[in-house]
């Protein structure tokens, strides 16, 4: 049984990995890689595979970064079997018709600016194919991947439908169990359950985006939002929040509501401004079966994403009519990590009004604005313009999706104590510098750990 480590390995996207049992080739993610565009485009048109060899893909949850390349493995002739969980498989539907979107959008724009002919990696049929391949499972149902390999998700706890993977492999007369965790999610999240440890395991591929440092806590990342918005508006400024539209939008529509039925924050108009974030919105209500009920408005309340002032704007004139429109306000708007969506035109109209906050409340890869505006770099470069920025720039970090240092820990721990014969550790989905900081804790605590290289093999 083997291991090869294609995407995510030293980095944090473009999640895949390579599992060999049997004969048998399966992927677990097709993810893209995001960041540097030079450098990604061409890590996303690397097959990481030939087409032939996959027997089957395991989709861990779906982020694109995780799900975001699903489409081009169909473009290129895959038409097997995508196992995902029921919800992961509707958000699937509406992200990846999103991606495929934007992908023709881009080769459009390359075109143009090149003159010369340049193919998407996909497009919308692609997209839409992928969905007739997809079966959405419910958690803790065991599925037979390929012969000898026996799949079962349990909940990860870190977006809706996200899953970590239980996969039972067998050669012969061994079996091991090998669990990949996908994106360890964290407690006390808004709506979504705590994450499931699995149970024991002979070896993990673990991810450890988070593995250096801690998060504030989830109480504090809401008395934090409710400060920032009530300075905000009493600077009649706006509070621009670039968030991803699975996930991040929901939990900041949640807290909002919360905050205004206790009356901690003023009754300002709040902007949806992504059709992606209106469309997994439904999703997120179509999937009830997934959320947390020990959670006080879960169980009272029955529209959890609606309330006075909110307004979903879906065609492009109504998101313009936003930048007209007067006095506080708060716009959340995709993307996460600024590099595309309308969150560009928000911050072109309003990084230089020092009345304005920019609120982060996601993780900034390393080459994109995101990551420039968190570190306050004085101009920045939008459409090709300068703009200065001169908003307030406020980070929380308590609304990760992502286990922290603490919570990583906790969730390996518990692996360990139920397991009499834990192998090896993988981790993955991490940058460099914070891996090898969490290789060395983990190693100190007595846990096997690599970080393996990408197109490194290892067997179990
Ligand atoms: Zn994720
Ligand atoms: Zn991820």
């Amino acid at each position: 049984m083997e291991i090869t480590f294609i995407g995510a390995a030293r980095e944090v996207t473009g999640s895949c990995h390579l599992l060999h049992v049997n004969g048998y080739t399966i992927l677990l993610d097709c993810g893209m890689f995001q960041g540097k565009r030079s450098e990604s485009a061409e890590k996303n048109k690397a097959l990481p595979v030939p087409i032939p060899d996959i027997d089957a893909v395991v989709l861990s949850h779906a982020h694109i970064d995780h799900s975001g390349r699903l489409p081009f493995l169909i473009a290129n002739g895959y038409s097997k079997t995508i196992w995902a969980t029921a919800a992961t498989r509707d958000l699937c539907a509406v992200m990846l018709a999103d991606s495929a979107h934007i992908q023709e959008k881009d080769a459009e724009f390359l075109v143009r600016r090149k003159k010369e002919f340049v193919e998407p990696l996909y497009g919308m049929r692609h997209a839409v194919r992928t969905m007739e391949l997809m079966v959405g499972l419910p958690y803790n149902k065991p599925f037979d991947v390929v012969p000898g390999v026996r799949g079962t998700y349990v909940d990860a706890g870190h977006i809706l439908g996200s899953a970590s993977v239980i996969l039972d492999c067998t050669e012969g007369d061994i079996t091991k169990r090998l669990v990949f965790s996908g994106d360890i999610g964290r407690s006390g999240l808004a709506i979504i359950r705590d994450p499931v440890s699995p149970p024991d395991a002979d070896a993990v591929i673990m991810e450890s985006t988070y593995g250096n440092r801690d998060h504030e806590s989830v109480d504090g990342a809401r008395a934090h939002l409710a400060d920032v918005i009530r300075k905000t508006a009493a600077r009649g400024g706006r509070i621009l929040i670039p968030a991803f539209a699975v996930g991040r939008t929901q939990e900041m529509l949640y807290s909002l509501h919360s905050l205004l039925r206790e009356g901690a924050i003023p009754s300002l108009p709040v902007y949806v401004d992504s059709p992606l974030a209106i469309d997994t919105t439904t999703v997120f209500q179509m999937h009830p079966e997934t959320f947390d009920q020990s959670e006080d408005m879960v169980k009272r309340v029955k529209e959890l994403f609606e309330f006075p002032l909110l307004k979903f704007t879906r065609d492009v004139e109504e998101s313009k009519a936003i930048n007209a429109a007067r006095g506080p306000m708060i716009v959340i708007a995709a993307s996460g990590m600024m590099e595309a969506g309308r969150i560009l035109h928000h911050l072109a109209n309003g990084a230089s009004d020092p009345r304005n906050t920019i609120l982060i409340v996601g993780f900034q890869a390393e080459h994109t604005l995101g990551r420039r505006i968190v570190e306050r770099q004085p101009m920045l470069k939008i459409f090709g313009d300068e703009v200065p920025l001169r908003a307030q720039v406020e980070v929380i970090n308590g609304y990760s999706a992502h286990a922290d240092r603490t919570e990583l820990n906790t969730w390996i721990d518990k692996v360990k104590a139920a397991s009499p014969r834990l192998g090896p550790i993988w981790l993955v989905h991490g940058e460099p510098e914070v891996q090898d900081e969490y290789m060395a804790s983990l190693t100190a605590r007595g846990y096997s750990v690599t970080c393996p290289e990408p197109h490194s093999r290892v067997s179990f």
